[in-house]
């Protein structure tokens, strides 16, 4: 229903890089009119170059004409860019964010634009930036939204009937639920796996360390891909999402521990178990294979 009452609307995003970016190469696909904004001039050209955006420009003013904003900067500058934005929003504007960690946008939002809803599109790249955006990055990712209690269940309807446009599977939830999930499957994945790539660094053979970098096969390009992001996002991701991250992390090292133990004791039976678990819960886990 309000897809297609929908249909006729202005787009409007704040942050033209890798994810900003690929919202409005679909979003502007689809046949919407999109309006971007983005910190330097450099990249509003760039954006209106390579088909990103119909009209850009570092002046949120452009917006002024926007139904729907997506605010797609670094997770620190959202709840900014929201305030200098509301000036020029019109008073149905409806706002939405990408931003990896939701509980403290969502409450601060709130507070100063109540036609606000949380969002978190469950797909990026190693690299940033507006050169590396993708049409069809969302496709059959999970995309969740996280209204509140304040969140007007009209626009809510509205972004998911948007947010299904990307082709994305759309979820929603609690906010700080959202925070405690993704701990687990984005935040501690790169903090696991940034340590993995120091602690493989810290090898002091140059000799063994310059074969490892020519064995290096698909194994370690699995397991070395998170921690190999963009390092500003993978910052905010702790600092955002503190507590959350540590206990995941807490937890991690307890592992690392309990590992180490059964190396150290040659408990290899022990060891051989555990791993089978783990082979078993990761299928399971990813829906590899049903239960029975
Ligand atoms: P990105 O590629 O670095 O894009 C962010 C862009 O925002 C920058 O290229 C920058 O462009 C622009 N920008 C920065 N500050 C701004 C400001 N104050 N006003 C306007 N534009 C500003 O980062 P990203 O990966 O797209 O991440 C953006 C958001 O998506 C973050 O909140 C992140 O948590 C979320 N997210 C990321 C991923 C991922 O895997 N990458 C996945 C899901 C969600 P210029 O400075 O060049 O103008």
């Amino acid at each position: 229903m309000y897809q297609t009452r929908w249909i006729m609307i202005n787009i409007g995003i704040v942050g033209l890089g890798l994810i900003g970016g690929s919202v409005g190469l679909d979003l502007k696909k689809l046949g919407y009119c999109v309006l971007g904004v983005s910190r330097r001039k450099q990249t509003c050209q760039k954006a209106v170059a390579l088909g990103v955006v119909d009209e850009a420009s570092s002046e949120l003013s452009l917006l002024s004409i926007a139904d729907l904003i997506f605010i797609c900067t670094p997770i620190c500058d959202i709840i900014p860019t929201l305030k200098q934005l509301i000036p020029f929003l019109s008073p149905s504007a409806i706002v939405t964010d990408v931003g990896s960690v939701k509980t403290p946008i969502v409450e601060g939002v709130s507070q100063i634009w109540p036609n606000f809803v949380g969002g978190h599109p469950m797909a990026g790249k190693a690299e940033s930036g507006i050169e590396v955006a993708q049409l069809g990055l969302f496709e059959d990712r999970p995309y969740v939204l996280t209204p509140n209690k304040n969140t007007p269940l009209e626009s809510l309807e509205k972004v998911k009937a948007i947010v299904k446009l990307l082709k994305s599977q759309v979820y929603s939830c609690d906010p700080y639920q959202h925070d405690q999930a993704v701990a687990w499957i984005s935040h501690l994945p790169v903090m696991a796996s940034a340590s993995l790539i120091a602690a493989c660094m810290s090898e002091n053979s140059p000799v063994v360390i310059k074969l490892a970098q020519d064995l290096a096969s698909s194994g370690f390009h699995d397991t070395s891909r998170v921690g190999g992001g963009n390092p500003e996002l993978g910052r905010m991701m702790a600092q955002y999402n503190r507590l959350e991250v540590l206990r995941s992390l807490y937890s991690f090292r307890e592992k690392i521990d309990e590992f180490i133990q059964h190396i150290e004791q040659k408990d290899w039976q022990i060891l051989e178990e555990k791993l089978r678990c783990t082979e078993q819960n990761r299928r399971l886990f990813l829906h590899y294979e049903s239960s029975d």
